[in-house]
């Protein structure tokens, strides 16, 4: 596949123009070598993109929503008719396997479809009126909409923004994350080519505390939809705050994964391997906490370890590879001294642990498969998000035992259930704090089905039917239908 990178240009409300701000260098982390330098936004490429969406927002919300569809569908056809690029930039970008970008690209094209049709399906109320009126509840766009994204997945994060903002009538401003600014810069070209009137859209790479910042801050924005980690959520909320803003948080995890001794072992062990290793791991929902049933748990983990042992790590462009490099030098770092911190806590490494001594990858961030036994759900290890191929194991007794330990941490993402009672996977279902339970499968995913997390997970969902009213604000309009003055009045 001979893709190449494009110009040194970023998208401020339709225009391509070269960034003023700092410059941000996107790696291949693979191969250890820079894809390419940009010019970043700057804090006036922002207030430009600001003016820009201002002018052109009203009209795009005063449309019918079928014809804000008919652009949505273009897009959508337009990212599916890219996928090979997408998944190329975006593997270029994150060193993510091209398997997973091509999935990712297509689900993006899949969301906008999604959006498309929930904008032309979606009703306005007529409420039950009390009175000699109607009263009916509508729904307006909020304006303008900063959608601020990590580096894990851009396109599919930047497609669940942007698909339903752009749906509900807004104009966005998206920043993508510094290690990660390529992918969200071809969805702007789709999105032109694709005929989005000019300034409903920016893409402004540039650093989060600037740029970022200077987005959440403006008095203009409206809402900002975030995703990223929980610190960063954190700060975002206590801005929204001062503005009193509406602000979505999609943020970090440490989800439990449960395997009961009734389970089905395969099924069970192909499940863990997918949901704590592909993507190395670094996936918000990845389910790094696993919980074993005492009765099994030395049988269980063994072979677990032999499996992960057998994974492939490799180079993302090479088809049998199931795990990839991480996306950035100072990430593995970041990665390995969990891993050593583990060990001070008194863990014990059952595999894993080291960079890979394949001499072909010795350039490429790579870390191999790890699991870490030996420690309760107390330690550090087992308690903070790791967001590389690192996985805990920890025993337990009965499903009070596990409920309390599940629960027993500040995120509250996802979890995963394996047992063929199906009665006590969803008494489990309701009494673990998780915003997606998996029940004999992991990390499916739905545009169709809300998607959020409690806790320290964040604040609000995206995805579904409701994932349009999230970029809405809703009125509420009474009319007379008694042509009489009101009583109170005694007038005339
Ligand atoms: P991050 O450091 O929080 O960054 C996320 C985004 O926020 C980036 O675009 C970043 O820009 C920007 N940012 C940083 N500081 C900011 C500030 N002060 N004001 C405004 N924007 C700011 O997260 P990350 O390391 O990119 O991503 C990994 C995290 O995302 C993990 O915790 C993961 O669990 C979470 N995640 C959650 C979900 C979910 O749906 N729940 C999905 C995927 C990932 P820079 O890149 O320039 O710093």
């Amino acid at each position: 596949m001979e893709h190449t990178f494009r110009d040194d240009l970023i998208f401020v409300g339709g225009h391509w123009q070269k960034g003023r701000g700092a410059p941000i260098t996107s790696h291949f982390a693979a191969e250890g070598r820079v894809n390419i330098t940009l010019s970043g936004a700057s804090t006036e490429d922002v207030e430009l993109a600001i003016a820009r969406a201002r002018a052109a927002q009203p009209a795009w919300g005063a449309l019918k929503p079928h014809d804000r569809a008919t652009v949505l569908y273009r897009i959508s056809e337009g990212i599916a008719a890219n996928i090979d690029r997408i998944a190329w930039v975006q593997s270029r970008d994150t060193s993510k396997t091209l398997t997973e970008t091509r999935a990712l690209a297509t689900s993006a094209a899949g969301t906008f479809r999604y959006f498309a049709a929930v904008a032309e399906t979606s009703d306005d109320l007529l409420t039950v009126p009390r009175g000699d009126y109607t009263t009916a509840s509508i729904h307006e766009p909020l304006g303008l909409v900063a959608a601020i994204t990590p580096w894990n997945s851009p396109i599919a994060s930047d497609a669940q923004k942007v698909a339903p903002a752009l749906a509900a009538g807004n104009a966005v401003l998206l920043k993508p994350a510094s290690w990660s600014p390529l992918v969200s810069l071809e969805l702007a070209r789709i999105a032109e080519e694709a005929g989005l009137p000019q300034g409903l859209l920016s893409v402004l790479p540039g650093s989060g505390r600037e740029v970022g910042n200077a987005l959440v801050e403006h008095h203009d924005i409206a809402k900002v939809s975030f995703t990223g980690g929980t610190a960063t959520g954190r700060r975002l909320a206590h801005a929204a705050a001062e503005k009193l803003m509406p602000v979505s948080l999609e943020l970090g995890g440490k989800s439990p994964t449960i395997v009961f001794e009734d389970c089905d072992t395969d099924l069970a062990i192909a499940g863990i391997l997918f949901g704590i290793f592909s993507s190395s791991g670094q996936s918000c929902i990845a389910g790094s906490r696993l919980f074993v049933q005492r009765s099994i748990y030395k049988a269980f983990v063994a072979r677990l370890v032999e499996a992960t042992r057998a994974l492939v790590v490799g180079h993302p462009f090479d088809a049998e590879t199931q795990v990839s490099s991480l996306v950035h030098p100072e990430h593995r770092e970041a990665v390995e001294r969990y891993v050593a911190l583990a060990r001070e806590e008194g863990g014990t490494i059952l595999c894993g642990g080291t960079r890979p001594e394949a001499a072909a990858l010795q350039e490429g961030s790579y870390f191999t498969p790890t699991i870490i036994a030996g420690l309760d759900n107390t330690a550090r290890t087992c308690r903070e998000e790791i967001f590389g191929p690192v996985l805990v194991v920890m025993p337990f007794e009965d499903e009070a035992d596990v409920i309390a330990q599940g629960n027993d941490n500040d995120y509250g993402l996802a979890c995963g259930i394996w047992s063929t009672d199906h009665r006590r996977c969803r008494r489990i279902a309701g009494a673990i704090r998780a915003g997606t339970v998996w029940i004999n499968t992991y990390k499916q995913f739905s545009i169709s089905t809300p998607f959020g997390g409690d806790g320290e997970s964040g604040i609000g969902r995206e995805k579904g039917r409701s994932g349009l009213r999230a970029y809405q604000r809703q009125k509420s309009i009474y009319e007379d239908m008694s042509g009489r003055p009101h009583p109170w009045a005694r007038w005339p």
